[in-house]
């Protein structure tokens, strides 16, 4: 069964770990090379010294319909470790935390007359029972919803999290990217003990006991394919193989190789995505009571959400203090990508305080920022249309990335998705 031909991947993200998985079990010989010192990519995270638990570097949980994760959890024997909670989702709106999360919750919205809040209930109801998502792609989602959801319902709830999520690429994106985000959402909301790079971790210790190889603060910088197969040649040295798995952002391997510039010149020129930014705030004391999540729905604030993670997992494991997300979405030239976390924190301040009136400056223990340039793909009308092939053309050469799991959102599940798609063409090739 074993040795069918050496495979690199490029990425422990949660794509390449996946891939991994599914291609050992098939017999090939696999290696994973990531640039950093550690598993996870987007989902990873960090520790301090008096915490037991990583805290991803942006705000992460799963949802009940996340089959596919939980899948390769199962087969990897972590069940155990995965959580579920329901906690508390909300809107910022008016100068008050109004609960968000479930049919009743629409019911008491305080903001909408009963025929409105009836219109944007039953629109909710209709995304969520529709079974084709693709078919919804034809329309632009801020077109559509005002008319599926109401235009009152859809202008105080939606929009403004569309407008701050995608900035001026809003109107853009099509409606079964909204779909997909309503289809897949579930109250409960899964975690892992010890946090999403400590999943990364523990599936890597468990391939790696399967037999799989991993390098890591490596990265490669070009492809080389000649006669005797292919080549990446990396920081350090340089990796053979029979075929090669890209799960990197696209941007990072469109240069390796003349045929890869091809290949992301068809594919992927002319695609949006945005970036990410969380500030974290070590707190001693909470900053939203009781809420989870809070959408800020309120025009004029400079972050789109908080997210204040000890009010879904226990502050007890990281060392009794509060941490709170304030995350926003960037487009390429936004200044927010060279504020410090100093500079971040003190334009985020007024509003912070509005959230909550009691906040001191000195309840903060401390700030960390983090941010990503591919976060965030946008899809636009007729985008199934548009979907990056994952063979690139060249031979032995295949791309997973989030670009190609659509009508899905970015996510770990469709990264686990996306691997082992990816794994399932390598083995048919
Ligand atoms: C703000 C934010 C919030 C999110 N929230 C959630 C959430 O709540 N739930 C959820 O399920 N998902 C969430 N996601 C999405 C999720 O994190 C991603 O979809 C998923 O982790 C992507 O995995 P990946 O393996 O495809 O890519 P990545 O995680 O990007 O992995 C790619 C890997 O390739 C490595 N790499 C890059 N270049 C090189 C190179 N040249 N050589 C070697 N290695 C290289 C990188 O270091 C990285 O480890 C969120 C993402 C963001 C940005």
């Amino acid at each position: 069964m074993k040795n069918k031909g050496k495979i690199v991947i490029i990425g422990a993200g949660f794509s390449g770990l996946s891939a991994a998985y599914w291609l050992n079990r098939a017999g090939y010989k696999v290696k994973v090379v990531e640039a950093k010192s550690q598993a996870g990519g987007l989902g990873a995270g960090f520790k301090l010294n008096n915490w037991d638990w990583r805290l991803e570097y942006f705000y992460h949980h799963l949802f009940a319909s996340d089959k596919k994760v939980f899948d390769l959890i199962r087969r990897m024997g972590l069940s155990d470790k995965v959580v579920f909670k329901r906690p508390v989702t909300g809107l910022w709106i008016k100068d008050k935390t109004i609960r968000f999360d479930s049919p009743l919750d629409v019911v008491r919205y305080p903001f909408l007359g009963w025929g409105e809040k009836m219109r944007l209930g039953a629109g909710v109801a209709f995304l969520k029972l529709w079974p084709f998502g693709v078919r919804l792609e034809r329309f632009r989602a801020n077109q559509a919803l005002p008319i599926l959801l109401g235009s009152h319902g859809y202008q105080q709830i939606f929009k403004p999290l569309l407008s701050a999520k995608f900035g001026k690429w809003a109107d853009k994106v099509n409606l079964a990217w909204f779909w997909a985000r309503i289809k897949a959402r579930t109250a409960k909301l899964g975690y892992y003990q010890g946090g999403f790079g400590q999943l990364a971790d523990d599936m890597v210790a468990f391939l790696k006991s399967q037999g799989v190889e991993f390098v890591f603060g490596e990265k490669v910088n070009r492809l080389i394919n000649n006669k005797a197969g292919l080549l990446l040649a990396g920081e350090k040295e340089r990796h053979e193989a029979d075929q090669v798995l890209l799960t990197t952002p696209p941007d990072n391997w469109r240069g390796w190789h003349k045929g890869l510039t091809a290949y992301w010149s068809s594919h992927f020129a002319g695609k949006v995505f945005l970036g990410a930014q969380t500030l974290v705030l070590r707190l001693k004391k909470p900053l939203l009571n009781q809420t989870y999540w809070l959408n800020i729905n309120e025009a004029g604030y400079p972050f789109l959400i908080v997210a204040e993670h000890t009010n879904f997992m226990d502050k007890k494991d990281y060392g009794g203090e509060h941490l709170v997300y304030v995350g926003n979405y960037l487009t390429d030239k936004h200044p927010f990508w060279q504020k410090k976390k100093e500079g971040l924190l003190d334009i985020f301040w007024p509003f912070l305080t509005k959230i909550n009136k009691d906040l001191k400056k000195q309840d903060v223990i401390g700030v960390e920022k983090f941010q990503a340039r591919f976060a965030q793909p946008v899809v636009g009308v007729h985008y199934s249309r548009q979907i990056p092939p994952i063979k690139t053309g060249i031979n032995g050469v295949y791309v997973a990335n989030m670009f190609q799991v659509y009508p899905w959102d970015r996510g770990i599940n469709y990264a686990v998705g996306i691997g082992k798609k990816a794994a399932e063409l390598i083995l048919i090739s």
